[in-house]
């Protein structure tokens, strides 16, 4: 398998076949060596820097009904909220003053998410916090809509792809939301010009290792500028409630990889991996990730935006929160920096 480490970083691809092989035959040792890796291309694009994210959960009302995910329109035991934009400002002002330069707006697929609020909001944060950078992941939108808010200012956008493949989409989502959708938003986004994060989750129900080799061939050709994995964790409230989770080692694994592909790509530490061990995201940092992405909403409201069973949930303040990441990376031998966090040009191959 060395053979093919040299080569993936050599070349940043890899068949279907080969990403399957990796899959399939994954040892700790071959994980321990493959991070060491992806650790040291990250290293030569981005030193020792983690970029931070204010996370801001705006509404968790959804009208998309995900087999997997807790705040599922069906799921009549969530209770639902929508914050006010003077509640979104309070929760930036805090985080601004905490270090944070990039406010990341997410929520579920409201139809009070109108673009009227939405642009009024991200014009507001873009004034109020001059060079910060704002993300949006509130879902699948029309071309007009995510023009409106990328002319209001928007820097980047999450839409994870879910899965490559077709036939697990639909296994993951009913009927009224398709593959070929998904892929249009995000093609209409990469055109629009924003900075385009793409992602999955890891052992997600009907995952196979040939269907995770088509995420990684995905994310190989698509080039995003972020790329968000994490496990995929049950929630009692769904169809999925008793599907098996998925682990931190193989997601780290993958992390890896993906970071051996595209040495640039921002690649968050994400939540659902502290859900299942405390010390996931640092693992996530040690096998090449170089994002956080605290969530600075109200405590009160955090419980409320349930994705899946065990999501952590903080009464801690921006500041604390971010105090308590810097001693975290210490040992890694990772620094906290005040900075919005682009994503570097892709470095030319080695
Ligand atoms: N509505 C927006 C969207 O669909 O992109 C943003 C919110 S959505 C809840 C954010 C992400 O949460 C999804 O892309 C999905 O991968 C992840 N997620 C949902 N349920 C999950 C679960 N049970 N375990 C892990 N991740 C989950």
């Amino acid at each position: 398998m060395r053979e093919l480490i040299d080569k993936l970083a050599r070349t940043r691809s890899l068949s279907a076949d080969e990403y399957e092989r990796f899959v399939a035959v994954r040892t700790p040792e071959l994980a321990a060596e493959l991070a060491g890796r992806a650790r040291e291309a990250c290293e030569r694009v981005y030193g020792d820097a983690v970029f931070a994210r204010a996370l801001i959960e705006i509404s968790n009302v959804c009208r998309n009904d995900c087999y997997y995910c807790g705040i599922r329109r069906s799921n009549q035991d969530c209770a639902r909220y929508q914050m006010g934009s003077e509640q979104v400002m309070a929760c930036a002002q805090e985080a601004w003053r905490a270090g944070f330069r990039t406010f990341v707006l997410q929520g579920g697929e409201s139809p009070a998410l109108t673009d009227a609020w939405l642009c009024s909001l991200v014009r507001d944060l873009k004034a109020s916090f001059p060079g910060c950078a704002v993300t949006l992941s509130v879902g699948e939108r029309s071309r007009d809509s995510y023009r409106r808010l990328r002319e209001a200012g928007a820097d980047r956008y999450l839409l994870r792809h879910e899965t490559a493949t077709p036939a697990h989409y639909q296994q993951l989502h009913p009927a009224a939301m398709s593959f070929h959708a998904r892929m249009e938003c995000l093609r209409n986004l990469r055109e629009l010009g924003y900075a385009v994060g793409v992602g999955f989750m890891v052992g997600s129900p009907f995952q196979t290792p040939a269907r995770l080799a088509a995420d990684l061939k995905f994310i190989e050709r698509f080039k995003p500028e972020m790329c968000g994995i994490g496990p995929f964790v049950p929630h009692h409230g769904t169809p999925f409630a008793s599907e098996e989770a998925g682990t931190v080692d193989l997601t780290c694994y993958l992390l890896s990889l993906i970071r051996l592909m595209h040495p640039a790509v921002l690649l968050p530490a994400t939540t659902a991996l502290e859900a299942l061990k405390p010390d996931g995201r640092e693992r996530a940092i040690g096998a090449g990730a170089n994002v956080v992405m605290p969530n600075v909403s109200p405590a009160a409201l955090q419980g409320s935006y349930e994705l899946y069973d065990r999501k952590p949930v903080s009464e801690k303040t921006a500041f604390q929160k971010w105090a308590e990441l810097e001693r975290k990376l210490a040992p890694l031998e990772r620094r906290l920096v005040i900075d919005r966090g682009d994503a570097a040009e892709p470095s030319p191959k080695e």
